[in-house]
């Protein structure tokens, strides 16, 4: 029976580059729909950039452009990166669209009629210089609970604790700086905690296999004891200025919040689609994919860290407005970069683009990625020393050089031409077309990695097939023959049947090998039978190369933003955590100016180096041990290729003395020494003058 599917992957966010993170979604996503396809089932890929909220909305103002011009710049650049990471959306649109919109207010009315609407009164910060209210993450202050400074509005990096914005103590706006003020306003709530809500979810996360079983485990637990929900109800509005739609009603004054509209934004997308793709029948399949009732499926790719968006809000919503809901939401881990979090300083927070400009293909990361993923929502880890192990030993030397073995002697000795016999009966083949079936499902289930692992044992059978053949030594001795015309006409089938089961994740190469071949676009039913006997192949030519260290080198090398030291980025706060707030203004970088209180924040101090001596094993750091008057640190600086460590001793040095300590691989570093350094002229220590002693207060 031909399925009929609608398949999304989570929205970007339209305020910043896609990043190998990213990636892992896309390709995971794109793998299964391509597997789909082949499959004959009927599919539909849609996504769009995810373009309201706060963040876009001061970003553009920082760029003096408009949000529109923002989004569209955004648009372009992440739709060339997906485009050359071969992500095939059949649409990637915007939220920002008169389909979104429409869908929104269709949404918001159909909610208000079912009485599922309430509006209450929510005390926030305003800034008063600003004259908008305040995000949790554009409050900065004190920390209640333990006296830390300089703490976000919702959470305390120091402790651990979380507590509302209105709770910090000295707090201030991180956009003017000024000390906000306390202001109500009137905001619009989907009452989530409604008792037909409640029953609705209860039955969408825990039946019919829609979430994974981890997935529907933390659902049971947020969701809390039967006739006891713990859901709160969902506060959907925000107030101008805001970047968004205009909830109706409001007269401007309040606008959806991004979090409503970016899902709806799936359906925007499809139906922007239709229009372009489907005028005719738009109206049939704008009523089989998103109104309840058909077979059709609508299944939604996402991260863990958006579960709750996905499996809670959205599915009420849409049950309550007249849509349909979700049949499976399958989500992801995070994605580690040689085991660790992706980081600026180690040059691991790897944008595509940069993946791109080092010269790295595509379709390695895509072959990587596949060998690593399974269904469940583990992280998974990009080392790239097993990419490149992988890549060259396992798709190079074991899939690419069967088509190189066989193809030569087919071309020079027979004019391309298979054997004439039909290879339908072959033993090796028909053990082959025996696998296929545990390769499809494996993708259907999502465990790609276990795919890849069937793949790579056929293609030591097919190797093996060769070494014992040995059609070399049989093209010297009866180059003519019958019986070499075959070996290499089975190694070919071979070869055809492991890229069918491939072209899910190498779609590039499998269309060169389709050129080669001389065969039409591979479906998966060409894994279960051979080329017809007499059928004449193209000559071979380079498929693949291997992965050069140096290329590595040199996509750290793109990445690496802070040469200078052991500088920990400010930790992104635990998004896998339960919690409304909302995930998107994280995403923002503060501007550029900061407030004298924010300076008055960093401890900077006079330090005196006692010891320094290079760190084994790594070519950029010094070990530093450092006299601060009243204690004394350690610090790893990242300063080998401009001192001399004996030249170090006793110098005096300016300190950040506040800087959360980091593990690093040689050690733990407790602080920052200030250094200058430009673009190729080398690194230069900052030192006090003469009189200064350890401790000091640098201000
Ligand atoms: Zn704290």
């Amino acid at each position: 029976m031909t399925r009929r599917i609608l398949v999304t992957s989570a929205l970007p966010y339209a305020n910043g580059s896609i990043h190998l993170g990213h990636l892992v979604e896309y390709i995971q996503t794109d793998i299964w729909v391509s597997a789909q396809k082949m499959f004959g089932h009927e599919v539909h890929y849609v996504c769009a950039d995810d373009t309201h909220g706060t963040p876009v909305m001061l970003r553009a103002e920082q760029e003096n452009i408009s949000p529109e011009q923002l989004i569209e710049r955004v648009h372009q650049e992440h739709s060339l990166d997906f485009n050359d990471f071969g992500i095939r959306f059949d649409n990637y649109y915007t939220t920002n669209s008169p389909e979104n919109q429409e869908l929104c207010e269709k949404i918001f009315n159909s909610l208000t009629e079912a009485g599922l609407i309430a509006e209450k009164e929510v005390e926030q910060f305003y800034d008063p210089i600003k004259k908008m209210f305040l995000p949790d993450r554009y409050v900065k202050g004190t920390c209640p609970k333990c006296s830390a400074s300089d703490q976000y509005g919702d959470s305390c990096e120091v402790c651990g604790t979380t507590y509302s914005p209105t709770e910090l103590i000295d707090p201030y706006s991180t956009i003017s700086g000024a000390k906000p003020d306390r202001k109500t306003s009137t905001h619009l709530f989907f009452k989530l905690s409604d008792a037909r809500c409640e029953e609705f979810l209860r039955e969408f996360t825990q039946n019919a296999h829609r979430l994974q079983p981890e997935a529907a485990n933390k659902m049971k637990e947020w969701l809390g004891e039967a006739g006891q929900s713990k859901l709160s109800d969902w506060d959907i509005s925000r107030d101008a200025p805001y970047f968004g739609f205009p909830i109706p009603g409001t007269n401007q004054t309040k606008f959806f919040y991004v979090w409503l509209d970016a899902p709806v934004g799936y359906f925007g997308s499809f139906l922007n689609y239709l229009a372009n793709h489907h005028s005719e029948d738009k109206t049939s399949l704008t009523r089989d994919f998103l109104k309840p009732g058909g077979d059709t499926e609508l299944i939604h790719f996402i991260g863990k860290d958006i579960l709750y968006f996905h499996a809670l809000f959205f599915p009420a919503v849409l049950e309550f407005s007249g849509f349909r809901t979700p049949t499976k939401i399958y989500a992801h881990g995070f994605l580690t970069v040689n085991g660790q979090k992706m980081s600026k300083s180690r040059g691991t927070f790897i944008t595509a683009r940069s993946f791109l400009e080092s010269g790295l293909e595509p379709e390695w990361l895509r072959y990587y990625y596949a060998a690593k993923l399974n269904a469940s929502m583990e992280d998974i880890d990009l080392n790239l020393t097993d990419f490149m192990a992988r890549v060259n030993s396992d798709l190079v030397g074991k899939y690419i050089n069967i088509a190189s073995r066989a193809a030569n002697f087919l071309t020079k000795n027979f004019d391309g031409h298979l054997s004439d016999v039909s290879l339908d009966e072959h033993e090796i083949l028909q053990y082959f077309f025996s696998r296929s079936k545990n390769v499809s499902d494996a993708y259907e289930a999502r465990e790609y990695s276990k795919a890849i692992r069937e793949i790579m044992s056929l293609a030591d059978r097919a190797n093996s097939y060769i070494d014992t053949q040995k059609p070399w030594e049989l093209a010297k001795s009866e180059p003519n023959s019958k019986k070499l015309q075959e070996v290499c006409s089975v190694a070919i089938n071979l070869f055809k049947i492991l890229t069918v089961h491939l072209k899910p994740a190498l779609p590039k190469v499998a269309t060169a090998v389709e050129e080669f071949l001389n065969i039409k676009e591979l479906q998966w039913s060409d894994s279960e039978k051979s080329l017809p006997p007499k059928h004449q192949i193209n000559a071979y030519s380079h498929l693949m190369g291997r992965v050069d260290p140096k290329l590595i080198d040199k996509l750290i090398a793109l990445n690496v933003q802070e040469p200078v030291d052991a500088r920990s980025q400010p930790a992104k706060k635990d998004k896998n955590k339960m919690t409304d707030k909302n995930t998107k203004e994280a995403e923002t970088e503060g501007p550029n100016e900061i407030t004298i209180d924010a300076f008055n924040n960093i401890d900077l101090r006079i330090g005196r180096i006692l010891e320094a001596e290079h760190v084994e094993g790594s070519d950029k750091l010094v070990r530093l041990q450092i006299d601060l008057g009243t204690e004394q640190r350690q610090v790893l600086a990242g300063i080998k290729s401009a001192y001399n460590p004996e030249d170090l001793k006793q110098k005096l040095v300016v300190v950040v003395a506040n800087l959360k300590a980091r593990k690093m691989r040689f050690g733990e570093s407790q602080g920052m020494v200030l250094a200058a350094s430009g673009e190729d002229s080398g690194i230069f220590l900052i030192s006090p003058e003469s009189g200064a002693v350890p401790g000091m207060r640098v201000k």
